[in-house]
């Protein structure tokens, strides 16, 4: 079981999250539902910021990975900001305490009112993706009166070497503006005093486990920066975006020292330059796990299927991507694995964790657990088929306490007439 992490282990038979046995919160809380791991976050985000120490840097945590408030307000205690793509992400960051002044709000479409919201709470920046939209910032700034701080992302058309979904950083993305767009825009903020450039952002993709993309992009945007200097635009930091890819199965990631190394050394003719980082993954997927009961087990000619309670509205990345999650027994048995499809309760084919997995063959009522299921695992659960979203748990020295509830049926039809 090479997969599971130090702050997730079998404690004897028995799987736990630092410490707490999961059929333990699987008893009080039921199942499927989130677990995480405060420890490892905790980790993550320190390992993260040492490796950086050697410049004065920010991390804003990526909050679309895990928008949960006692995560955020976790991080926000370590000094975290936040990385926000929405309106509403930002009020979550507000609520969890991150000061305003440590989040920059990313995004190709943020509307008037968004705008506004983030300019009234004084945000680090806004990361402007298009021409219109440094028009429409300038717009809502001259109407509040107060002096917008932006940067561009500056779309270096690299490839990121990952997942067709999840690449951003090149020409056909529509994610950021390329060099020469990214020049005339920084041109005319320095004619408008509504504005201010601060600095760069590039988010070139996600789940990146090579160096070179980030080699690439950091000289792209330090050529700009350059650029820039020569005509008198003085910025003060550059934000490399985030992407710190994970090991879901068997990719190795580079050590963060590695990409610290790289950093340093372009960075080394930049001594007044800020660094930003807007890790999202790196810092929760590891954390979480999803739990989940064996219902039935139904076999065809071809395959052997087990049906779990959790579904794709729960944790979508195996649909949506094609996404690697193991699965381990909650309780360690030793029965023989064997192949399995692993299916959730939900219409539609894709709702599949797993094909051809070996996995012990299971009891009806045995518990499971998908992990690396910290990042976009619940911020991304619908309630589709009518299914109410599961539980949250925190699992924070040695105890736990739910910090989200499972949804109920009327919190389904809330809203309808
Ligand atoms: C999604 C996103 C991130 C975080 O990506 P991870 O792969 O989770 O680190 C950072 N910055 C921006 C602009 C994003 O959209």
């Amino acid at each position: 079981m090479s997969t599971l992490e130090p702050c997730i282990e079998y404690r004897g038979d028995r799987l736990a999250v630092d410490g707490v046995p999961l059929e333990r919160i699987a008893k009080d809380v039921g199942t499927p539902a989130y677990v995480y791991s405060a420890e490892e976050i905790q980790q993550r985000f320190a390992a993260l910021d040492a490796a950086f120490s050697f410049r004065d840097h920010l991390i804003c945590y990526a909050m679309k990975a895990n928008p949960s408030l006692s995560i955020c307000r976790l991080l926000a205690k370590l000094g975290a900001g936040a990385d926000v793509v929405s309106g509403g992400e930002f009020r979550r960051a507000v609520e969890a305490g991150i000061d305003p002044r440590k989040v920059v709000f990313s995004g190709v479409g943020k509307t008037d009112d968004e705008i506004a919201y983030a300019l009234r709470k004084r945000a680090l920046a806004l990361n402007v993706e298009s021409q219109e939209e440094l028009d429409a910032v300038a717009r809502v700034a001259g109407r509040l009166g107060v002096t917008a701080r932006f940067t561009v992302r500056l779309n270096p058309n690299v490839d990121a070497g990952t997942h067709r979904h999840i690449t951003t950083g090149r020409h056909d993305n529509k994610f950021g503006i390329d060099f020469r767009g990214a020049l005339e825009l920084y041109g005319r903020a320095q004619k408008d005093r509504r504005v201010k450039a601060v600095g760069i952002q590039s988010h070139i993709g996600s789940q990146i486990t090579q160096v070179k993309p980030y080699r690439e992009a950091l000289s792209v945007i330090l050529t700009l920066a350059e650029r820039l200097a020569r005509r008198g635009q003085k910025l003060e930091y550059i934000d490399m975006g985030g992407g710190i890819g994970i090991t879901y199965r068997d990719e190795v990631p580079m050590p963060l020292e590695t990409l610290a190394k790289e950093v340093r050394s372009q960075l080394s003719v930049w001594p007044g330059l800020k660094l930003l980082l807007e890790p999202g993954r790196f810092l929760t997927a590891d954390s979480g796990v999803l739990i989940t009961r064996v219902l039935y087990r139904k076999r065809t000619e071809s395959t052997r299927f087990v049906i779990v309670d959790a579904a794709m509205n729960d944790l979508l990345r195996p649909a949506l991507y094609e996404a690697y999650h193991p699965i381990v027994p909650v309780r360690r048995t030793r029965s023989a694995a064997v192949p399995v499809d692993v299916v959730g309760p939900v219409c539609e084919t894709s709702d599949c964790f797993a094909k051809a997995r070996p996995m012990p063959w299971p009891s009806q009522g045995d518990l499971w657990a998908v992990l690396k299921a910290g990042a976009y695992g619940f911020s991304m659960a619908s309630t589709y088929n009518s299914r109410p979203r599961p539980p949250e748990v925190l699992v924070s020295g040695g105890s736990y306490r739910v910090i989200r509830a499972r949804e109920t049926f009327e919190d389904l039809v809330r809203h309808e007439r």
